[in-house]
């Protein structure tokens, strides 16, 4: 349910509204616009609520949230959240790239990369330093040192750093190093992780899980909004099917869909929704036409000797080649590709 607030109601009146829905166990989430002060009201509703909130002095009236999501809906929040990330405006307008490795493996590998995808125009730079791994076998992040390895390459190319956190233990250690925390598919219905991870405050990429409707992903960011944390950027990353010629099936309609259903920026993750490095373009470049306020990409230097997911990872020229078209594409979109201010040239 949303409270609407009369033109010229006072502070007092505000506060009291606040109150009493917390008086009955419910938490009340504001926006305060130019034309209208709303109060999202979420939490079990009970029927007399409306009745009881309508009476008191400086509301206007109540109007119920149709959707089982409510602070990610349309209907709570009309105008589309953007998440600003050091600069980097994700949900605006514009396109933006987020590029890297799968996973950062060493120093030579994240510098090389970084510096490249700097120059083809990414925005952010990408890398796993906890990865979740299918075979406990596998290479699965150099934790600590890769956060480290990371914060350097920020520090070098000025691209803030998105990375994962795979669980609660981890979070202060990666909230220290990350711009962005990512949640990865495999825990996207970790319904404490993302609690927790909410309330760090710092935005969150959430990606859809492996067989997530999208009312379950949009639920699922729910959990992160409830925190009080508006910084959430959705990220369709391809689902389970029937098919085996692809890693994953990009979810195209999914894009289209949520930027109807939610105020939240999405953006679209071609390299798992494909799982092959010749789809990656392609696929990627459909999904800025959807509708994709941006990317993330996985690029390496060499993906032959890539330590995870070489095989949907492009080279530095590919993933060049790809800035190119996506700059048009974003062009005849209407939303161009964001230009980060020029760094100003120390004296
Ligand atoms: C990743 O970004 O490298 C990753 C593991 O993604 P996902 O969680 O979407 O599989
Ligand atoms: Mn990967």
């Amino acid at each position: 349910m949303m409270v609407i607030m009369k033109k010229g109601y006072s502070q007092e009146e505000f506060q009291a509204v606040l109150k009493r829905l917390e008086e009955v166990g419910l938490s009340g989430h504001p926006i305060v616009g130019k034309e209208k002060t709303v109060i999202g009201v979420v939490g079990q509703v009970y029927p007399e609520l409306a009745d009881d909130l309508e009476t008191m002095p400086g509301v206007e009236g109540t109007v119920p949230i149709s959707s089982p999501y409510k602070l990610s809906s349309r209907e709570f929040k009309s105008e589309d959240t953007v998440v600003n990330v050091r600069g980097v405006p994700i949900g605006d307008a514009h396109t933006v790239v987020i590029a890297g490795p799968c996973a950062v493996e060493n120093e030579e590998q994240l510098m090389t990369t970084a510096r490249a995808v700097k120059a083809a125009g990414a925005q952010l730079l990408r890398g796993g330093a906890f990865k979740p791994r299918t075979s406990p076998y596998s290479f699965r992040g150099l934790e600590k040192r890769g956060l480290e390895l990371l914060a350097a390459a920020r520090e070098e190319t000025g691209l803030p750093v998105v990375t994962e956190v795979m669980s609660v233990r981890d979070i202060d250690l990666v909230a220290q190093y990350a711009d962005v925390l990512q949640i990865g598919a495999r825990n996207a219905q970790n319904f404490i992780l993302l609690e927790e991870v909410g309330k760090v405050g710092k935005p969150v990429l959430l990606k859809r899980g492996l067989s997530a409707t999208v009312q379950e992903f949009l639920l699922a960011a729910e959990y992160i909004l409830k925190t009080g944390n508006r910084n959430v950027i959705l990220c369709e990353r391809g689902i389970r099917t029937f098919e085996t010629a692809t890693r994953n099936t990009m979810d195209v309609n999914a894009i289209a869909l949520i930027r109807q259903v939610s105020h939240l920026p999405i953006i679209a993750d071609p390299s798992h929704g494909t799982g092959k490095w010749a789809l990656v373009a392609p696929v990627g470049l459909a999904c800025i036409a959807a509708g994709a306020h941006g990317l993330i990409v996985e690029v390496h230097p060499s993906p032959e000797h890539a330590l995870s997911d070489g095989a949907q990872s492009l080279t530095p020229e590919n993933f060049a080649a790809l800035m190119a078209r996506a700059t048009q594409i974003a062009d005849v979109m209407g939303r161009p590709m964001f230009q980060p201010a020029a760094q100003p040239v120390p004296a």
